[in-house]
């Protein structure tokens, strides 16, 4: 909801400042076919690689801090409109289970918003658990390209959105 892209670019910025210096790597920014709950506006997404001291509790901590900064605010409908979710998919390949945290994420095979932007920035990546490569699953998932396009990437200097960058080469088949 609000200025997605301008919301999203933020994130990253703050990201930047929270990751270890100079270590963060960013996707270009998707427009995304709404998941889960279909009748919403079409949401942006990002995948961003970075390295940190912090432990996934902290982290997840300093994310939700972050998306309460961007005016979140509980409850809202599962998978609904909100204005910033920021979610952990790997943490150093841990595989964690407790009530506040999961990781890897459970849902990442599910997604193209998560498959296509993971493969853009590491397609080698492997979940922990099933042993599979990002570039793997999304070949599996075969999604429609419009449920994913590259609308543009965010400025790691200034933190401004940059509109309609041509997007890069993915994994087909
Ligand atoms: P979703 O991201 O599925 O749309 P929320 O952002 O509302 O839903 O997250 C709900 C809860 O999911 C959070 O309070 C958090 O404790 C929990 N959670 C579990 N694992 C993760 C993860 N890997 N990344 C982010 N949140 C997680
Ligand atoms: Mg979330």
């Amino acid at each position: 909801m609000g200025d997605r892209a301008a919301t999203l670019c933020h994130a990253l910025q703050a990201l930047r400042a929270l990751a270890a210096t100079g270590s963060l790597r960013a996707s270009h920014v998707y427009e995304t076919r709404p998941w889960g709950l279909r009748e919403q506006p079409d949401f942006l997404n990002a995948v961003a690689v970075f390295d940190t001291e912090l432990d996934g509790l902290t982290l997840l901590a300093a994310l939700g801090e972050m998306e309460r900064a961007a005016g979140r605010s509980a409850p809202e409908r599962p998978w609904g409109p909100r204005t910033l979710d920021l979610d952990i998919l790997d943490l150093d390949g841990r595989v964690v289970a407790d009530s506040a945290l999961t990781l890897p994420h459970p849902r990442i095979a599910e997604r193209a918003f998560v498959l296509v932007p993971l493969c853009e920035l590491d397609p080698d990546w492997r979940d922990p658990l099933t042993g599979r490569t990002a570039a793997e699953m999304l070949v599996a998932l075969d999604p429609d390209p419009s449920e994913v396009r590259p609308v543009g990437r965010c400025d790691p200097e200034e933190g401004r959105f940059l509109a309609g960058e041509a997007g890069p080469e993915l994994p087909r088949d």
